[in-house]
């Protein structure tokens, strides 16, 4: 009855979990494309790429991908072998497990007429797959607390998931092992199924199970002679073998069993065979009722996208199915930390302790920006740091085990951060690298968005830029804004320019219009004059500034050893300091 309640009352938890995690995949946002298509349409969408892919050239794709990848965890492999055992012994061990004894009612009984727990191959292979598990898990716990994988951070669902496959396993163990030893569980099978009354003979079976099964009897206790065995293991063939395998079968139990029977009596008086079935039961119910909130989530969504990835293709597949893929791939993560071992930028975690800083975290972080939660300033600040600091090298994208595109989950951050008003002035330029491949991804209208943005807050806080087909007053040398630019080693060196227009010459943004003054403002030679002159307002309000790639053509080329773009680095910085500070 209880088992029946609890695992009801499981069920329904993790039925309803399943769909609201799966409502998640068409309801949160984390592409500009995103923005413009309702929950409803990825829906359908999805609804309808199943049949198509089904009956097309692309199930061989996902047939192969379910082959290689969620069964066999090639990718896995490829990267760490101890890390794919690891895997292969929990999720195999606790798949098999759950079919075999878990839903035993259900899947074994169908296939096997002669199914009972404690004969053989079952009991040998309960015990062999929860082995696996806890092997699985002490690698984990190996990996992570001694052998201290680089950047590998333990979270708090990393720990939960660990204790949770911990109590399930060692309370099976220990169960089955007071089994063994309990007297009374003993006597239950004795008066239930030998139907035996004699006290001779009942005194022999006993004889025989305290010998060769472990049971720790109050009345019997060994050596046993010859003659009394042999009877009993006569009564034992005739009464109880055709429903149980030698307990040397089950290992580990018997095992533990062994440890544990000096104290059997006690064990057994204390009832612990119940109390520890009740902890098996319970720990399996949590594990299966939280499962679609807690980290393992990722067995179910990481075996999706890695078939998802197989068959959507960036430029091809519907924008909706896309956009539901991203959001799938945020709870695929199975935080293995793989991505912060290899990403380029993640020494600098070292120096600045920024968790965003690492692949892995951030897209913990990510998810909550997707959710629409209201992040704080700060937590804001952290992701954009973490995205930013990104060099776009692809090495997280080619490593991931789970196959998760991180690369384009960056883009994409960046996109929405700059669109919801958070911008990076680094990344301003239209003409950016990394804009003009997010080109194709924006709404057309919103392209431009941010950098208007930008340049409006700078206007309103410095006055010659509102000045328009005049006359340029002339403005007051800003020693403030001059002293700031010679804190920094290399925009300092902006005093040596003579005004040569090499820069200007080689700058290609320059060289992209007819009329680059009329676009741009100060063009490259001319902010440096105007920063001599401590003419701050015609500095930050050039469009040169902001329209700068950053190609350092520029630095390369001046003869007098100006760093040029690192002084326009600063202008930018500067400008965003002065901004803020007015504002405050
Ligand atoms: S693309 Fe960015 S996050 Fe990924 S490995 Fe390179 S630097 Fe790290
Ligand atoms: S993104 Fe991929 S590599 Fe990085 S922690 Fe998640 S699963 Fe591992
Ligand atoms: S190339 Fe150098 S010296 Fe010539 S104008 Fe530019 S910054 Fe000045
Ligand atoms: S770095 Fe220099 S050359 Fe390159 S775009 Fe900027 S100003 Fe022009």
């Amino acid at each position: 009855m209880f088992l029946s309640i609890s695992l009801y009352i499981a069920l329904i938890i993790f039925g309803l979990g399943l769909i609201y995690k799966i409502s998640t995949w068409f309801r949160y946002k984390i592409s500009i494309k995103s923005l413009e298509i309702s929950s409803s349409q990825r829906f359908f969408a999805a609804i309808r790429g199943i049949p198509l892919t089904l009956f097309s050239a692309k199930i061989l794709t996902l047939f192969r991908n379910f082959i290689l990848d969620v069964l066999l965890q090639f990718r896995i492999l490829k990267e760490d072998f101890l890390r794919w055992f690891m895997h292969i012994c929990i999720y195999g061990g606790f798949v098999l497990l759950l079919l075999m004894h878990a839903l035993d009612q259900y899947v074994t009984v169908a296939l096997f007429d002669k199914y009972y727990s404690t004969i053989n191959p079952f009991m040998f292979l309960r015990d062999l797959f929860g082995i696996l598990v806890i092997l699985g898990a002490a690698i984990a716990i190996y990996r992570r607390f001694i052998l201290k994988v680089p950047r590998l951070i333990t979270n708090g669902m990393d720990i939960y998931a660990i204790v949770i496959v911990a109590v399930i396993m060692l309370s099976g163990i220990f169960l089955e092992s007071t089994k063994m030893v309990a007297y009374s569980d003993y006597q239950r099978m004795v008066n239930e199924y030998s139907g035996l009354s004699d006290p001779q003979e009942l005194k022999a079976l006993e004889a025989y199970w305290v010998k060769e099964f472990g049971t720790v009897s109050p009345n019997l206790r060994g050596p046993f002679d010859e003659e009394t065995l042999a009877q009993g293991r006569e009564l034992h063939e005739s009464s109880c073998a055709e429903c149980h395998a030698k307990p040397q079968w089950a290992f580990a139990g018997y095992g533990a069993a062994k440890v544990i029977s000096p104290v059997g009596l006690g064990v057994d008086r204390a009832r612990l065979p119940s109390l520890l079935w009740y902890i098996h039961v319970l720990a399996c119910m949590v594990g299966l009722a939280y499962l679609p909130f807690s980290k393992m989530f990722h067995v179910f969504a990481s075996s999706v996208s890695l078939l998802v990835n197989g068959v959507i293709e960036r430029g091809k597949s519907d924008p909706a199915n896309i956009a539901t893929k991203q959001v799938m791939e945020l709870d695929a993560c199975t935080h293995c930390g793989t991505c912060s071992l290899r990403c380029s930028v993640s020494v600098v975690f070292e120096e600045i302790p920024n968790i965003n800083i690492l692949p892995s975290e951030k897209i913990a972080s990510i998810k909550a920006l997707a959710s629409g939660k209201k992040l704080s300033p700060r937590e804001l600040r952290d992701i954009q740091e973490g995205v930013y600091l990104c060099t776009n090298c692809y090495r997280c994208t080619v490593v991931c085990p789970v196959g998760i595109n991180l690369q384009d989950l960056w883009f994409n951050v960046r996109e929405i951060l700059l669109q919801k008003g958070y911008p990076e002035f680094l990344v301003l330029s239209p003409l950016s690298f990394y804009r003009g491949l997010m080109r194709e991804e924006t709404i057309q209208s919103d392209y431009q968005k941010p950098l208007i943005r930008a340049r409006e807050t700078i206007a309103d806080q410095c006055d010659l830029m509102r000045v328009k087909e005049k006359a340029l007053p002339l403005t007051p040398r800003d020693r403030k804004f001059q002293t700031g630019l010679n804190l920094s080693a290399q925009a300092k060196t902006f005093s040596a320019c003579f005004g040569c227009q090499t820069c200007t010459t080689v700058c290609p943004v320059v060289g992209n219009y007819e009329n680059p003054q009329e676009v741009l403002g100060l063009l490259p030679h001319q902010i440096m004059h105007a920063t001599g002159l401590g003419l701050r307002d015609l500095a930050f309000g050039s469009n040169m500034l902001w329209d700068c790639l950053t190609c350092y053509q520029c630095q390369e080329q001046c003869p007098q050893g100006v760093w040029v773009t690192d002084v326009l680095y600063e202008l930018k910085n500067l400008a965003i300091k002065y901004v803020r500070e007015k504002r405050l």
